[in-house]
């Protein structure tokens, strides 16, 4: 067999709704780069995403090829077939070459009851008092609640071996870097959980190299982290010590790391994760996406003329039609119509307070997390739109690229990855 590609310890997964800011972003890992640190550009776009835009994956691939062959980048990088299942991978085979295997939908579906005590009786060393490295507090477990963990996630992790399966089958052993995400759920899963549900993927022989479990806490898209950063700090270090644990224990692969999904903007945790990964040696996969749209559509407030004019028009029509874009994301934004400016005192603004306002600058008095969230997934308006959108992200294309790398080097890479 040969090499099977590997995931670098730092890595950030970069979204691109309109294929447009690939050469921008990479920058930015340029930028890592001169300062020392290789983070590794993964740029990844689900299937919701592409059937929202009317893209094909095709397009992510030839866009990060295009990029990659621009600032002659010579380090690995990677296409994300982000969030499929045995449904909707089909047309990721080709270009992806990471695929994250979603099978949250199938927590809570009761796995078999042979199944469930196969996997207790093969499993002794769950049950009882669990020391690892890396953790004060002993896991106190016992075969019950090894049972019942077993019961919630078996399915979903069964469901995951058969998708790598078949990726395997097209793509062939090692030729892609396996992620699970179990992120799009209600409740967050605990150490103890992620361990049982890493032995569960350690017997269905899947080689994943990145886990996204739900963490503690909110994670809002485009705006920062609510919750208990101190809750938020432990779990996160559990789950490291955890993740480290399992490699040795299950075999694992040693480069095995944590991923955070709707990982941009949330500046609170950057630092505590930090600590963390450095307390353990350990790297970790920063999942982003929609903040290059944001950054996009600042840039085309901060160029003026028809580009401010067309931010505008972003917001009315987001405004007008701000129940149907928030609904499929209820769980992931928090927007108080409340506090929303009305289409028309928007109209009066100059660049500088339409930038104020959608630019994540929490100092910033007039930075307004609600018209943030609300354009967050009012990037349909800029689709439908569509080339008189992208026309005018080509011929604002200077001030368009300096925020999105701007955005993902000073407020991402360099928080968490080379230290403020
Ligand atoms: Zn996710």
């Amino acid at each position: 067999m040969p090499n099977p590609v590997t995931l670098s310890k730092y890595s950030i997964g970069v979204g691109d709704r309109f294929a447009r800011e690939a050469n921008a972003q990479l920058r930015a890992c340029v930028l890592a780069q001169n300062g020392g640190v290789d983070v590794t550009p993964v740029w990844n776009k689900s299937n919701r995403e592409h059937t929202i835009i009317g893209s094909e994956p095709s397009s992510t691939r030839a866009a990060a090829d295009a990029a990659v062959r621009q600032l002659g980048w010579q380090n690995e990088y990677y296409v994300d077939a982000d969030h499929i299942n045995l449904k909707t991978v089909d047309r990721f085979l080709e270009p992806c070459d990471f695929f994250t295997i979603d099978v949250a939908d199938l927590i809570d579906q009761p796995a078999e009851e042979r199944d469930i005590q196969a996997f207790v009786d093969r499993h002794p060393e769950l049950s009882g008092k669990l020391s690892m490295p890396g953790i004060d507090a002993l896991f106190q477990s016992s075969r019950e609640m090894v049972g019942r963990i077993a019961r919630r996630y078996l399915s979903a992790v069964g469901e995951a071996g058969s998708i790598y399966r078949y990726i395997q089958r097209e793509k062939g052993t090692g030729a892609f870097i396996p992620e699970v995400s179990m992120d799009e759920t209600s409740s967050p899963q605990t150490p103890l959980e992620l361990l049982i549900i890493l032995a569960a993927i350690a017997d269905e022989k899947i080689p994943i190299q990145t886990i996204a479990p739900k963490f503690t806490g909110r994670f809002n898209k485009g705006v920062d982290y609510e919750g208990n950063l101190k809750a938020f700090a432990k779990e996160f270090s559990d789950d490291v010590a955890v993740l480290a644990f399992a490699i040795d224990r299950y075999g694992l692969p040693k480069n095995l790391k944590l991923s955070v999904h709707s990982g941009s903007d949330k500046f609170a945790i950057y630092q505590p994760m930090r600590t963390v990964l450095q307390k353990f040696d350990a790297g970790v996969h920063l999942k982003t996406a929609g903040t290059t749209w944001l950054e996009e559509l600042i840039g085309l407030a901060e160029a003026g003329g028809e580009g401010l004019r067309i931010a505008k028009e972003i917001y009315t029509e987001a405004y007008a039609h701000r129940e149907e874009l928030c609904a499929p994301y209820a769980s992931v934004i928090d927007v108080d119509p409340a506090n929303l400016p009305s289409p028309e005192d928007v109209k009066a603004w100059s660049s500088e307070q339409f930038v104020s306002a959608l630019r994540h600058d929490p100092a910033n008095p007039e930075y307004n997390s609600n018209v943030r969230q609300l354009l967050h997934v009012g990037f349909k308006i800029a689709a439908k739109m569509g080339q008189r959108y992208l026309n005018l992200l080509s011929e604002m294309r200077e001030t368009v690229a300096r925020n999105v790398t701007e955005n993902l080097f000073q407020r991402h890479i360099k928080p968490l990855f080379i230290g403020a």
